[in-house]
Order: structure tokens, then C-alpha cells, then sequence
């Protein structure tokens, strides 16, 4: 394993050397090959296995310090509380990519906290991370997932666990942010210049390098920020720093993938306003950017920060259109236009599973409604809809079929369903993880049937429907 060590190079004021501190008796109960030979990372080799698991002690590790703004409040330190960075490693494609231990015991920034993690929350993060990137939506990503004896005390004792996770970036805009509000002008320079190195290296070439990299840090969100919707992700604590520079989705707590579609959909039940209700994403991701855009004030001039915002609406649009014409089977933002929103309040009204729909949509036939209509209690009014998206879609594709089955490749028959999740999570307490890899095999190729697999699309039994996630993790 070729790890190397930029970020840690930056020194004493952007992080704090910590190294991971095993959890009693852990134990590595899931490790991600692709992954890891994408990484060319040997995990068989017995030295690999002991660095990353903390065994052997690593001196170079850190903590990273950031700061962020937190359901609107100003958090002026934050930092990595339970997050070690390990390094950074080249993959495949000749990018760095971090590798980043969670739960791996206290750093100078627990605060309050205990610094580790529980396996519940771990499992959770491993699924969904691995089933966003097989939707296509950018994210960090599952390596390796460690277990133990070791009790974490939350609302009740739990099993305590870490996870490995890679990422193209840790830096989160909370970085920006707690060098900006310290008055430290030197170092936010050095992290501008870092950043333009690692992540946005053709922006050195633009006439003004960091306003050409704002400006692609924003049309990044907005694109991330619209597969979410257009997925049906709830991120649920979008505060600033958990919010990429890279523009992947990071920090998975309470979140949430859509089952019945419902706009104000609110997945974490410590959002206790619906700060981050489902169809606020899109607002709250341009007021994430605007708190990031405050940050080069000393840099750019106002108007240059606000022409740089403007960016963020008609991108995400852009991207959002795209991405439903796509799942509708449409050619023309004027028809998406006509249909998408008549068939959402439709959709909503009926409380219809969101993936479920879709998935029925790619295989309908032209010439039979049925298997949509019975889903749903006002049969005239989606028959209508139907009608109409019949001609529309006819007028723009000849070939009904073909069109089919490129929905089928965009709108999955599996999606991460709360109470999967949680069966997957109650059998890995008691050491049985086979619930979770099966899950995970189908989560990462959501567009295939797996028919021996199929109870997993199906939607939650009513206990299913009432469980709770919170920010405890
Ligand atoms: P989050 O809401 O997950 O983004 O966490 C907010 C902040 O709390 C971050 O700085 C985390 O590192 C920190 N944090 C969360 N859980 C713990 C924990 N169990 N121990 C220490 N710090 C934590
Ligand atoms: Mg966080
Ligand atoms: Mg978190």
C-alpha cells in the first residue's frame, strides 16, 4: 500500500497527530474488494491489515480541525471527534483518494464526545454510501467495516465498531470556515492553494484561479444536491460541515431514502423544525454555499461572490431535468415540464412508493395501465395523467420498448429501505452479517431483477413504517 501524506503536510494548524486506538477484541468483518484493488490495496498482506485497522501504530495520522455551521448556528471548532485520516492513496484512475477510520477512539476535538461509533450507525454508513455510488450519485465510500467486544453507551449500551471510508476529500466547507472567522488569512490562503493543487488543478489555468474553482465547487453541489432528489435522498443534517469542498456526499447520520413520496418528508427526528425536510435540500445547499462564499470576502468582491452563487439554480435545474427525463423516458424539458409536476402532487397524494412507481413505470406496456393503476386508490386520475404521458411519450420515441429498458437502467428496482436496514442491523448485533452482505450485493447493482433477492424490493410491513433515526451515532 502506497500511502502518502498531503494533507498532513500542511502542518500543526490544520490538524492534530492522532492515531487510531483499536476497540477490544475488533474484529474485520467486511472489507471492499473492488474497492481496494481499485486502491491497489493488498488487504491480505499482514502489514496492510495492521495499519489499517490501527493496529500498528501510524505517526503520521490526524485529526482534521474545522468549524461549521450547525442547523443554523455558528459552531466556531469542530474537527474530527471520532475521524482519523490515515493518508491518501492513488487509485486507478490517478486520482488521491483518503482514507479516513471512523470511531477510532478520542481526539483533540471530542468535545464532549466519547470518539467512537456504534455498529448500528457504521452499517448504515457502509449501506449507503455503497448504494448512492451505484446510483450514480458522488459519495464517499465503504472499505472496511471492524467489529467488537467493546461496549459504546448511547441511549443503551451498543456494540462499538469503525468503519474505513474513502473519499476524494475530507476538507468539508466548515475548513474554510474556521480559518476565515480566526482571522487566519495565512492559512486559508494555504488551504485555497491546497485545494486548487489536489482537487481542482484545471482552475489553475483560468485567469482567476479561485473564482474558476468556486465556481465549480458550486455547479458540483448543485449537481449533487439534484441526484438527491431526483434519487430521493435525504442527506438530514446538511450543517457546513458536512458539506464537501469536493462536492460528495459525506456524513451519513439519519438520512433517509424515499419510500411514500412526500415532499416535506423529514427522515431525522432530531430535526425537530424540518430545517432539512427532503424538498428544502435544494435551498438549504445554496445556503451552505453562501456561508462557504463569505469565507473569500477578503478575496473577491462582493458582486464576484454573488455572480459566482448564481451559478447554483440554473445547474441543479439543468441536472435535475436530465436526470427525470431520464427516469420518464422523456426527450424534452417541455414535456418533463408538462408531466413531472401533475404526476408528483399524484404521487404524493397517494402516498406511492417513490422507486416503486418508477420501477413499474420502465415496464409498462403502452397498451396496458393495470399494474400502475392498481397501485393507487384514485384510479381516473392517474389513468389521465397516463393518457397523456402515453402520447407524449409516443410522439417523441418510436420505439416504446428500447425506451423501456433504458429506465430500467435508471431507475432501480432496490433502494436502501429503512427497515432493511434495520433488520440487516439487529442480525449483525448478533454476529450474523449475512442480511447485510445480502443487502449490500443488491444495493450495488440496484438495476438488476436478482429475483432470488426480490423480497428486497418490497415496501415496509407496518412495523417497518414507525422506525425512528436520530443524530445518536
Ligand atoms: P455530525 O453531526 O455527525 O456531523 O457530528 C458533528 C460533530 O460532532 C463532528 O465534529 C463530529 O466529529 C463530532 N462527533 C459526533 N459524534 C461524536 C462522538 N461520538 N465522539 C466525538 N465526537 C463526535
Ligand atoms: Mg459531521
Ligand atoms: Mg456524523
Amino acid at each position: 500500500m502506497n500511502l502518502e501524506h498531503h494533507f498532513a503536510s500542511l502542518g500543526e494548524a490544520f490538524s492534530s497527530k492522532t492515531l487510531i486506538q483499536p476497540l477490544h477484541e475488533q474484529r474485520l468483518v467486511e472489507f471492499n474488494q473492488s474497492l481496494a484493488t481499485f486502491l491497489s490495496i493488498d488487504i491480505k498482506s499482514n502489514e496492510t491489515k495492521r495499519i489499517l485497522s490501527g493496529e500498528e501504530a501510524l505517526p503520521s495520522s490526524l485529526s482534521m480541525v474545522y468549524a461549521g455551521h450547525q442547523f443554523g448556528g455558528f459552531s466556531p471548532q469542530l474537527g474530527d471527534g471520532r475521524g482519523v485520516l490515515l493518508g491518501e492513496v492513488r487509485g486507478q484512475d490517478g486520482r488521491l483518494y483518503d482514507l479516513h477510520m471512523k470511531g477510532a477512539g478520542l481526539t483533540p476535538y471530542s468535545r464532549r464526545g466519547d470518539g467512537r461509533a456504534v455498529l448500528r450507525s457504521c452499517i448504515r454508513e457502509y449501506l449507503a454510501s455503497e448504494a448512492m455510488t451505484a446510483l450514480s450519485v458522488p459519495s464517499s465510500r465503504a472499505l472496511a467495516l471492524y467489529d467488537s467486544r467493546e461496549a459504546v453507551y448511547r441511549e443503551t449500551p451498543e456494540a462499538g465498531a469503525m468503519l474505513l471510508r474513502t473519499a476524494q476529500g475530507h476538507i468539508r466547507f466548515g475548513h474554510f470556515e474556521y480559518f476565515f472567522y480566526q482571522g487566519k488569512q495565512d492559512e486559508l490562503d494555504q488551504l485555497i492553494e491546497y485545494c486548487l493543487k489536489h482537487y481542482y488543478p484545471d482552475s489553475l489555468k483560468a485567469q482567476s484561479p479561485l473564482e474558476d474553482m468556486l465556481t465549480e465547487v458550486v455547479k458540483r453541489t448543485a449537481r449533487m444536491v439534484a441526484k438527491w432528489q431526483a434519487v430521493g435522498f435525504q442527506h438530514g443534517v446538511m450543517n457546513t460541515d458536512n458539506f464537501s469542498f469536493t462536492g460528495e456526499t459525506i456524513d451519513y447520520g439519519p438520512y433517509g431514502f424515499m419510500e411514500d413520496y412526500e415532499p416535506n418528508w423529514v427522515c431525522n427526528h432530531s430535526d425537530y423544525e424540518g430545517r432539512y425536510a427532503f424538498s428544502r435540500q435544494p435551498g438549504v445547499g445554496l445556503w451552505n454555499l453562501n456561508c462557504l462564499m463569505r469565507c473569500f470576502s477578503k478575496h473577491l468582491e462582493r458582486d464576484q461572490l454573488i455572480a459566482i452563487l448564481k451559478c447554483y439554480e440554473p445547474e441543479l435545474q439543468a441536472h435535475y431535468d436530465v436526470l427525470m427525463m431520464k427516469k420518464m423516458g422523456l426527450n424534452s424539458v417541455d414535456a418533463l415540464h408538462e408531466l413531472l409536476p401533475p404526476l408528483l402532487v399524484i404521487l404524493a397524494a397517494e402516498k406511492m412508493d417513490y422507486t416503486v412507481f418508477f420501477r413499474i413505470l420502465s415496464h409498462l406496456e403502452k397498451d396496458d395501465f393495470t399494474p400502475l393503476l392498481d397501485e393507487v386508490v384514485d384510479r381516473e386520475r392517474l389513468n389521465q395523467w397516463l393518457d397523456r404521458y402515453l402520447s407524449i411519450r409516443l410522439s417523441e420515441q418510436s420505439n416504446w420498448e428500447q425506451t423501456g429498458n433504458l429506465m430500467l437502467q435508471t431507475n432501480p428496482k432496490f433502494i436502501l429501505r429503512n427497515y432493511l436496514a434495520h433488520e440487516a442491523i439487529l442480525a449483525a448485533e448478533r454476529g450474523d452479517y449475512l442480511p447485510f452482505r445480502r443487502l449490500l450485493n443488491v444495493l450495488n447493482t440496484p438495476f438488476d431483477e436478482h429475483p432470488e433477492s426480490s423480497a428486497l424490493a418490497q415496501r415496509a410491513p407496518e412495523w417497518g413504517k414507525s422506525l425512528e433515526v436520530s443524530c445518536s451515532s
